[in-house]
């Protein structure tokens, strides 16, 4: 799945990656710590190559 890291989003911009992502998954509040709908995402992995401070990240789901 895809996370954001709160502690490397600064927070202080509207986040880059909304409009990159093809599923329209991403929201932000104001400049808050945006959030990704895993129902919806596809992980593509767009945004995680957009974000240039590297705050989204894929994690291995282990089940
Ligand atoms: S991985 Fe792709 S579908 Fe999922 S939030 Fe990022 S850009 Fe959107």
């Amino acid at each position: 799945m895809i996370k954001i890291d709160g502690k490397i989003c600064p927070q202080n911009h509207r986040c880059p990656a909304i409009k990159v992502c093809p599923v329209n998954t991403i929201s932000q509040e104001g400049y808050g710590l945006p959030k990704i709908n895993n129902e919806t995402c596809i992980e593509c992995q767009k945004c995680i190559r957009f974000c240039p401070l590297g705050a989204i990240k894929f994690i291995e789901e282990s089940i």
